[in-house]
């Protein structure tokens, strides 16, 4: 979709720090972090946000929960927080369904965050 930060990313019209990509799905890290490690999970496909997913977008949010899951080890992060901020009210920003993956805070310690 034009004018899309996270389209341009995800079609490599833009740049960002990748460190992950499959088919349908890139992880990136966020540029302004809100934890000691922040990345997004972001998929290809622009949806505005959780509440325009639909039916036959179940496997790609499945999809995406995988991604995150396997960007997590590949960080070496043993606990952290996936966040979807939705619509306005909720936080969200940047109107490109993104799941965001928070961690890296100091072991055995409880964690909360604003994202
Ligand atoms: P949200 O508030 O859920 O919409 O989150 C949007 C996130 O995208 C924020 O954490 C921003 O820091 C991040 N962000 C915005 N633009 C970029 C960009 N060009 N590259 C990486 N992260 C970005
Ligand atoms: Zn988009």
């Amino acid at each position: 979709m034009d004018n899309c930060v996270f389209c341009k990313i995800t079609s490599k019209q833009s740049p960002a720090e990748i460190l992950m990509e499959s088919d349908s799905v890139v992880v990136f890290k966020d540029i302004y972090p809100s934890a000691p490690v922040h990345y997004l999970v972001v998929s290809k496909k622009h949806i505005p946000s959780i509440k325009e997913v639909l039916h036959e977008d179940e496997v790609l949010m499945g999809h995406l929960i995988h991604m995150a899951r396997d960007a997590a080890e590949k960080l070496g992060l043993n606990g952290y927080k996936l966040v979807f901020n939705v619509g306005k009210e909720g936080g969200q920003i940047v109107d490109h369904i993104h799941l965001h993956l928070l961690g890296g805070w100091a072991k055995n310690k409880a964690n909360t965050v604003n994202v």
